[in-house]
C-alpha cells in the first residue's frame, strides 16, 4: 500500500475549499492524511473540518475569531491552532505533498507562495495570485520545483488536453465563459442591477467575489491572464466564447485543425478531483453528462461594450509591468464597493479602467515588479487610489 498523500487545504472554508474536503471525506481511508486547513473567520467550520478530518494544524487569519475556534477545539489538543496572516503561512509552510490554494484575492499571496515554496504539487484556484504576480510567482514555481495543477475549471480543462510535447503546434486555447447573469441584459438594465441579481448565477455555485466577477466578465480577463502564466502563451493565443451551458469548459486548438476539449457538468469537484488525483484519476460524486438530453451546446463571442473587462485585461497583460497588479487590486475594492450598496454594477468595471489610468501617473505607485516586495506595495497604492475614485463617486442614487 502506497502512504496517503499529505494534504493542505488554504482557504478551507469557502466554496473551493468545502468541494475540496468533500472529496477527501468520500476517499477510501488512508487515501489522504490531512495536515493543514486555513480560513479567514469561519471558526466553526474550520473546527468541525479539523476534527472531521483529524488535522494537525489550523490556522485561522482574524484575530477575533481565534477564542470561537480554541474554544471548539478545546477537546483536541493534538490540533495546533495558529492566529494571525503570519499563522496562515505558517500553515502553508508545514510540510505536505499537495495543497489547494483556494484563497480568494490577492490577500492569498504569501500563504499561496510558502505552499509553492515547498516544491510539491499545488492545485491552484487563487487566479488572483498569478494576476497581480505572474512572472514572479512562475519564476517562484520553477526554482523551487513545485508541479502547478490549475483548478480553475477552465485551465483545467486545457491542462487536460494540453500536450506539451506538441506545444510548437498549439495554435490557441480557448476558455468558456457562461456569461453570467446579465449575458442577455441590455446596458440600462445592467446599470440598475441589484447585488442579489448581481449575485444569481446561472449555472456554477461559487463565493461572492468570483460571482461578482462572472456577471462584470472580469472573472474571464482574470482568467486571460492567469493562463498566459499558466501555459505560457501569449495573450493572442488565449480565446475566449460564451457557452450558457457551461459543459465545454476548455479547448486547446492545433495545427492541423483539432480542437480537443475537455467536458463536463458545471461541478468544481470534476477539476478538484483530476489535481487532487493527479497523474491519477478519482471517482467524483458528480452528476454524468448525457449529451443526448442536453441536446445542444451553444457557442456566442462576448460583447465588448457591455463587458469591457476582457479588453481591460487584455490591455494589462499586454502593457504587462504594474497593469495587471493595479487591475487586480482595483478590481477588489470595486467589489467589494459593489457588494456593500456604494456603486452600481457599471462603476465597478469603470472605476477599474479609471484606477489604470491613474496608476500610470500616480508618483507614490512603484513603476516596475521586480520582486514580491513591489507587488505588495503595488496592490497597496492602486487600493488606495480606488478607495479615493469610489469614495468621490456619487451614492445618493444607490438603494
Ligand atoms: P470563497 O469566498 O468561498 O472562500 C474563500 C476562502 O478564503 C475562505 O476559506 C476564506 O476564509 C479564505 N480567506 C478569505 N480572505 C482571507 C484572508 N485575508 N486570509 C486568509 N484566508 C482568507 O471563495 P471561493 O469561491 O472558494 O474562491 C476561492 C478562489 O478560487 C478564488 O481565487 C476564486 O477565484 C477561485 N475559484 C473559485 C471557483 C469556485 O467555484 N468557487 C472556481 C474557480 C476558481
Ligand atoms: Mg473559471
Amino acid at each position: 500500500m502506497t502512504a496517503p498523500r499529505r494534504i493542505s487545504v488554504l482557504g478551507a472554508t469557502g466554496s473551493v475549499g468545502l468541494a475540496t474536503l468533500d472529496l477527501v471525506a468520500r476517499a477510501a481511508p488512508g487515501t489522504f492524511d490531512v495536515v493543514a486547513l486555513t480560513a479567514r473567520t469561519n471558526a466553526v467550520e474550520l473546527a468541525r473540518q479539523a476534527i472531521r478530518h483529524r488535522a494537525s494544524h489550523v490556522a485561522i487569519a482574524d484575530p477575533a475569531a481565534a477564542p470561537e475556534l480554541r474554544e471548539a477545539l478545546a477537546g483536541h489538543p493534538g490540533i495546533s491552532i495558529g492566529v494571525g496572516e503570519d499563522a496562515v503561512c505558517e500553515a502553508a509552510a508545514v510540510p505536505a505533498d499537495w495543497t489547494m490554494a483556494a484563497i480568494v484575492g490577492a490577500a492569498g499571496l504569501r500563504p499561496t507562495l510558502e505552499a509553492v515554496r515547498q516544491g510539491a504539487a499545488l492545485a491552484f484556484a487563487n487566479k488572483e495570485c498569478l494576476v497581480c504576480a505572474g512572472p514572479l510567482f512562475m519564476q517562484e514555481a520553477a526554482r523551487c520545483g513545485a508541479t502547478l495543477l490549475p483548478v480553475d475549471s477552465e485551465h483545467n480543462a486545457v491542462f487536460q488536453v494540453f500536450n506539451a510535447a506538441h506545444r510548437s503546434a498549439i495554435r490557441s486555447i480557448t476558455l468558456t465563459a457562461s456569461g453570467g447573469p446579465f449575458r442577455t441584459w441590455p446596458l440600462e438594465r445592467m446599470a440598475a442591477a441589484s447585488r442579489t441579481d448581481a449575485l444569481t448565477h446561472p449555472t456554477w455555485s461559487m463565493g461572492a467575489k468570483i460571482t461578482i466577477d462572472s456577471a462584470s466578465m472580469m472573472n474571464k480577463g482574470l482568467e486571460i491572464i492567469e493562463a498566459c502564466w499558466l501555459f505560457d502563451l501569449p495573450p493572442e493565443q488565449v480565446e475566449v466564447v460564451v457557452h450558457p451551458q457551461s459543459i465545454v469548459h476548455g479547448l486547446v486548438e492545433y495545427a492541423d485543425g483539432s480542437l480537443l476539449a475537455q467536458l463536463g457538468s458545471p461541478d468544481m469537484r470534476t477539476p478538484i478531483a483530476s489535481a487532487l488525483a493527479w497523474p491519477e484519476r478519482m471517482e467524483a460524486p458528480v452528476e454524468r453528462l448525457r449529451l443526448d438530453q442536453i441536446a445542444r451546446l451553444e457557442f456566442e463571442a462576448p460583447d465588448p461594450v457591455r463587458f469591457p473587462a476582457i479588453r481591460l485585461a487584455r490591455d494589462a497583460i499586454r502593457a504587462g509591468g504594474i497593469a495587471p497588479a493595479v487591475l487586480n487590486a482595483a478590481n477588489e475594492i470595486a467589489v467589494e464597493a459593489f457588494l456593500a450598496g456604494r456603486i452600481g454594477f457599471l462603476d465597478i468595471t469603470a472605476s477599474v479602467e479609471e484606477v489604470l489610468a491613474l496608476a500610470q501617473a500616480d508618483a507614490d505607485m512603484p513603476r516596475a515588479l521586480a520582486a514580491f516586495e513591489d507587488v505588495f506595495a503595488i496592490d497597496r497604492r492602486a487600493r488606495e487610489l480606488a478607495r479615493d475614485l469610489i469614495g468621490g463617486l456619487s451614492v445618493e442614487t444607490r438603494s
